[in-house]
């Protein structure tokens, strides 16, 4: 149970970071991790408080076994706690990286204390476990001679890909980017998520017998048709990648971006050449300007730090959150709660301010001769009565006029691209995602699968690896009758 006594005798203590200003030279990762000593402190914070409210419902969607692999972190008994944790967790050194963390939420310690760092203990796990050599390929003792299609390669269908392929399946994942991963790949930047770390893990899958084919769009290069003559299972992962746009006058000027033209372009300039292609839209002494809050407009910020941007502001239209939590978001709930993410604490070390603004209504892009100068804005009040939707009015005398040279729009995503499911012929649900229930994964086609973003909408990373394992489980009962998949 951790140590007795060890949540009154040690503070929380989270890993090292590199200073701000220092960190955005590059687009490394910049957390350091901290000696086992200090971290089996951090373990032995864990109360194993009986009901373990964060690897709950409410808290860890995988169900990690966290209050035993904290006891075994305090015990220093590290390979055994990377045995318990991934049992349940395919990625763990990638959540541990990215996940916001709904465990510590829920924590119990929590209530009164700050929670037990179980975020970072799972990363320290993970990442002790790569060092120590205990990752490496395991391919499964037999194989069942039935294959399955994976369309797509984020954490959905590579969770579900490394189910099947140690249940002895014959597993073929078809990615149309050139690089393997998904979102976890193109979306979320190197310095959050190390690439070279992600390709690692992807290397072990391909080692242990999963076919990965990159560069090939199903739809386009493959007739997903097909696949029921060439596979007996098919699972849908594409993830949900139609962005939602701005309509407002001037949405066509040269210098208004998707936010995720900018950010896969700069990863993968990154890689391919270390930026030495130009292949990647440079911020460097631009006027940028960020709508849209969330994981993506924090990565924009954070990039365009790097980049050496001139001036950096990032629009939300919704009121800031509170700092603590409120009746509507009590314990074990997620706190939606003021944040102050990497790109913020950057944004600030840079410019001297929080770059956010709240409230603010983007009316229109200005631009000379087909090029963006400039944003126009006007601040709104947001009422709620109780029971109906939030109410939003505009600020009558509040316009105002912000240079921009870049614009990125960050403002989440409408569901998955029609390729794939329309030629599958599969349906989909009110929001435009692929219907399949939760638990099932099943489609409106026999022998079709769906997981992931395109199922559920967009969501986390922790949320595709348990919709994967549950596709895997559901996918290996219809192929064998039975299934021991967890
Ligand atoms: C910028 C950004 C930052 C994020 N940061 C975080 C974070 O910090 N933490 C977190 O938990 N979550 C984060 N998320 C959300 C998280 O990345 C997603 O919820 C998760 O990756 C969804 O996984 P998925 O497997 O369903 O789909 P995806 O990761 O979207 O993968 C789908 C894959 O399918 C491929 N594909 C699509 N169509 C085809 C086709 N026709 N043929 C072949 N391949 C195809 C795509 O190229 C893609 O690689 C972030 C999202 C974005 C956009
Ligand atoms: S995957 Fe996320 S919710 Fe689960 S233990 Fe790790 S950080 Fe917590």
């Amino acid at each position: 149970m951790g140590k007795a006594t060890g949540f009154i005798e040690y503070p929380r203590e989270s890993s090292e970071h590199d200073p701000a200003l220092e960190r955005t030279s590059n687009f490394d990762e910049f957390k350091r991790e901290m000696d086992d000593d200090k971290r089996k402190e951090q373990g032995a914070r864990c109360m194993d408080c009986g009901v373990p409210f964060c690897q709950s419902d409410y808290g860890c969607p995988v169900d990690n076994l966290i209050p035993e692999w904290n006891d075994l972190i305090y015990q220093g008994r590290w390979e055994e706690a990377f045995w318990r944790l991934r049992k349940t967790n395919n990625f763990p050194a990638i959540t541990g990286r990215v996940c916001p963390a709904p465990c510590e939420h829920a924590c119990v310690l929590g209530i009164s204390e700050p929670p037990v760092t179980i975020k970072e203990n799972e990363a320290a796990i993970a990442d002790r476990a790569f060092e120590r050599g205990l990752m490496f390929a395991r391919p499964p003792e037999f194989r069942t001679g039935r294959r399955v299609a994976i369309v797509g390669s984020g954490p959905a269908g590579l969770a579900a890909a490394d189910q099947l392929n140690q249940a002895g399946h014959s597993v073929t994942v078809f990615e149309r980017a050139d690089r393997i991963g998904g979102l976890m790949m193109y979306g979320i930047p190197n310095m959050k998520l190390d690439k070279g770390l992600l390709q690692k893990r992807v290397d072990i899958m391909s080692d242990e017998g999963v076919e990965f084919r990159t560069g090939v769009e199903v739809g386009v290069d493959e007739r997903p048709t097909d696949f029921a003559r060439l596979f007996d299972a098919t699972l849908i992962a594409v993830g949900s990648t139609r962005p939602r746009d701005l309509p407002v006058p001037g949405r066509e000027l040269k210098g208004v971006h998707f936010a995720m033209d900018f950010l896969s372009r700069n990863t993968r300039s990154l890689l391919d050449s270390n930026f030495e292609d130009g292949d990647y839209i440079n911020a460097a002494g631009k006027d940028v300007i960020v709508i849209g809050g969330g994981d993506t407009g924090n990565d924009c910020l954070g990039t365009s730090v790097r980049h050496g941007c001139k001036s950096l502001f990032n629009f939300e239209l919704m009121p800031e959150p509170p700092k603590e939590r409120t009746d509507e978001m009590p314990w074990p709930h997620f706190a939606r709660t003021l944040k102050v993410d990497y790109g913020h604490e950057e944004a600030a070390a840079r410019f001297g301010r929080d770059p956010r603004e709240y409230a603010i209504l983007t009316k229109e892009f200005v631009g000379e001769n087909g090029v963006l100068t400039a944003v126009r804005t006007v601040r709104v009040k947001w009422t709620k009565e109780p029971g109906l939707r939030p109410q939003m009015e505009e600020i009558p005398g509040s316009e105002e006029e912000w240079p921009a040279d870049l614009v990125f729009l960050a403002m989440g995503f409408l569901g998955p691209e029609d390729m794939v499911v329309e030629t599958l012929g599969v349906d989909r649900d009110e929001r435009s995602n692929v219907r399949a229930p939760f638990g099932e994964f099943t489609t409106s086609i026999p022998g079709v699968f769906a997981a992931g973003d395109c199922r559920r909408g967009q969501s986390l990373v922790v949320w595709a690896i348990k919709e994967g394992r549950g596709a895997a489980r559901e996918i290996d009962r219809f192929l064998m009758g039975y299934t021991n998949l967890e």
